[in-house]
């Protein structure tokens, strides 16, 4: 066995190779295999199959003492001391994945299996090892009970046979699937065989004939090259068979031929001469060397039809791309051998710069699969039955608990791992076993932990709850945060009250009411930041007039009309929207100008109003408009007039007493004193037009003491 070894790693350190074998027979020493043999026979066969694939010393040492752990009295620091930290680890790796349970055969399970285990395999060399070690207990089954063979073949096909495939290792892939078959699907395995066993003379035959026809050819045209002809995997027949609904003897082809040039010119001469020899088979052919399979898999692909009429398929490809093939990531080792011993291929930019070549979308899916171990994106954890959970790196039990069921999350009091209680925000690890403690009086998620949590899937949730739990709370959470982010942006929050601006700005905000947006903010549905964001502009030109006359939104075009304010607006704007400018409000019988505004109708202004004045801005023209009173009673209009008078007491009073007596609603008056003796006095009331606005105006006039009665203008 050692000899094998030998000629597979001719570059391994059989001195320590030796050590290994006997520090390991020495430990297993009183443990037998199930046949009566001695227990050193498999990790001996293990280590040999880890040197034909290549690994390094290392790694065959891993191979050697890879049940140590597990099943000896040896512990991580002994092995440590003696074969080197590298050699300890790896062993303590396929240990860890010894450990982990199958309890399931579910596809979405076995998948984070899959990656749990790549997760689980910080060096890569650990998983080849595994793969090799469930290799040698595959060919070895006979001698397991009908039920192991069965559980031990379905993990082999769920779990190490797709890992294989994914690591590019076909010969291995194949080898496991064939191996397992036989115990699952034994009567089909059978007929297939025999099958294969009748048909063998005729299929020697004429993978004969059809080996030196090429040969004759190659080397004919002075190619290099050596033929192999062989009859497809029994997996894959049996998957043939199943999947098109066939018998063995209606199945399209059963042969494939590989041959195995220098160069990758050689391969394409080679394809043009099978091309010539034989008939193709239309859109049968396929370039991987140019588009290589995203395990890094490289030939070209070909169906041809011989003279006798059976198909058979041809992979041509370079001795390099065979070991890839043949190999997958562990032949790249093999080509390191000699070139590079200083093992600098810890961080896998080999494999990096590998997939980096390569363009197509399957590659990238490849590059995310073997992510999990090179960068660390994910972790995988258990559930106490044993189903595994796949969450972001860092991950909480917070998080855990959330990908469980929200239920689970919202009524959280405690975790555990492995059995010990750990705080909400401890990092989760790969194989860890979590446990939630839930109580039916929790008080649902704090609010902190949106920031403990790592995945969207927890936040969305707590946000949720949020969300539906606490709507009054959120609203007062949100307008705090909300209001504090208005100060801090130099904006008063006042400006809200502005009614005209409200419906403006929640159609800026996408919320129907102030409420509505102050619990999306208070729940984390929306940042106070992004919505202030959205109505900063808003807020800064209120008042202001826009630039772009096109965004007003109106119905252009129309028969003037009536509005039901009041107010007739010309020109070619038809029924809109009108208001009532604050600045200078406009009673009926002023002089008036409209301004059509951006998305709220037109604002209408006396004539007199300083922001009326852009009217005669050349650039704006075009966005005042002319406006006429309705020649109708209508709904009142709120006005303002400031009074100027000496400070004398009784102005309020002679004020409140005029409008009480021109029975006009008064909803504000003020009056504030101003030096040198003078005083201020503000009314606000409703009038009925211009007519009723000058007489009360006079009368206010006329009162001692009063110098100036102006209309009101902010
Ligand atoms: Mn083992």
């Amino acid at each position: 066995m050692m000899v094998a070894i030998r000629r597979y790693a001719p570059y391994v350190d059989i001195e320590k190779v030796d050590e290994a074998y006997h520090y390991a027979e020495a430990k297993h020493a009183d443990q037998k295999r199930k046949d009566g043999s001695p227990y050193i026979i498999h990790p001996l066969a293990v280590a040999e199959i880890v040197a034909e694939i290549g690994l390094d010393t290392d790694a065959v040492l891993g191979a050697l003492l890879h049940d140590c752990i597990e099943d000896t009295d040896s512990s991580f620091d002994d092995i440590a001391r003696r074969f080197g930290k590298t050699v300890a680890e790896l062993v303590e790796g396929v240990t860890k994945l010894t450990r982990v349970q199958y309890s399931t055969t579910e596809e979405q399970q076995m998948e984070n299996l899959r990656k749990m285990f790549m997760a689980m395999s910080k060096d890569i060399r650990v998983i080849l090892i595994k793969i090799a070690d469930r290799l040698h207990n595959t060919r070895t089954l006979q001698y397991q009970t009908p039920a192991k063979q069965i559980s031990k073949s379905m993990e082999t096909m769920e779990i190490y046979a797709p890992l294989a495939h994914r690591l590019g290792m076909q010969k291995i892939k194949w080898e496991l699937e064939d191996e397992s078959l036989k115990y699952l699907e034994p009567k089909a395995y059978q007929e297939i065989m025999d099958y294969l066993d009748a048909h063998q003379a005729q299929a020697n035959e004429f993978m004969r004939g059809v080996q030196s026809k090429i040969t004759t050819r190659l080397s004919g045209v002075g190619i290099h090259g050596k033929i192999y002809g062989r009859i497809k995997h029994v997996y894959s027949i049996y998957r043939k068979m199943k999947s098109q609904n066939k018998t063995i003897d209606e199945l399209y082809d059963l042969y494939a031929f590989r041959i195995i040039v220098d160069t990758i010119p050689d391969c394409y001469n080679v394809l043009g001469h099978i091309h010539d020899l034989f008939s193709l088979v239309p859109g049968r052919f396929k370039d991987y060397i140019s588009t290589p399979k995203p395990n890094m898999y490289q030939s070209l692909h070909t169906t041809v039809i011989g003279t006798d009429g059976i198909p058979f398929e041809v992979q041509i490809r370079t001795w390099e791309m065979h070991q890839t093939a043949e190999y997958g990531v562990a032949a790249h080792w093999k080509y390191k051998q000699g070139i590079n011993k200083t093992g600098e291929e810890k961080d896998f930019e080999w494999i990096r710069r590998l997939l980096e070549s390569q363009q197509d979308t399957d590659a990238e899916e490849y590059v995310h699969s073997l992510k999990v171990d090179m960068f660390d994106d994910e972790v995988f954890v258990f559930t106490p039955k044993g189903k595994v959970i796949s969450l972001p790196q860092g991950s909480t039990p917070i998080d855990f608990a959330y990908a469980i069921h929200s239920a689970v999350g919202n009524s959280m009091v405690g975790a555990k791992i492995a059995g010990r209680i750990v705080k909400f925000d401890e990092p989760l690890k790969n194989g860890d076993i979590v446990e939630i403690l839930t109580s039916k009086t929790a008080k649902g998620p704090s609010r902190d932990w949106l920031k403990i949590c790592k995945s969207n899937q927890a936040r969305n949730k707590i946000k949720q709850w949020f969300k539906k739990e606490c709507r009054e709370d959120n609203i007062v959470h949100g307008k705090a945060s909300f209001e504090a982010e208005l100060r801090h942006m130099n904006l008063n929050p006042n400006i809200l009250n502005d009614e005209e601006l409200l419906p403006n700005l929640l159609k800026k905000v996408c919320f129907d009411t102030l409420d509505d947006m102050y619990a999306a903010i208070g729940y984390g549905g929306i940042t106070a930041q992004k919505c202030v964001g959205r109505i900063r502009d808003e807020l800064l030109h209120a008042g202001k007039p826009p630039k772009d006359p096109k965004a007003t939104g109106l119905n252009l075009g129309k028969a003037p009309t009536r509005n039901e304010s009041g107010v007739i607006v010309g020109g070619d704007i038809g029924s809109c929207m009108v208001k009532f400018s604050r600045c200078c409000t406009p009673v009926p019988g002023d002089d008036i100008i409209g301004f059509i505004t951006k998305g709220y109708g037109v604002s209408i202004h006396r004539k007199d109003c300083p922001n009326a004045k852009g009217a005669s801005d050349p650039a704006q023209a075009d966005r005042w408009v002319h406006v006429t009173w309705a020649n109708t009673e209508s709904e009142p209009f709120s006005t303002t007039l400031e009074i100027d008078s000496t400070a004398r007491q009784g102005v309020f009073l002679d004020v409140a007493t005029i409008l009480a007596s021109m029975k006009v609603r008064v909803t504000e008056i003020s009056a504030r004193d101003l030096p040198d003796d003078r005083c201020l006095t503000l009314a606000t009331f409703d009038v009925k037009n211009l007519e009723e606005l000058n007489t009360i105006r006079q009368k206010i006039r006329g009162l001692s003491g009063v110098t100036d009665v102006r209309r009101g203008r902010n």
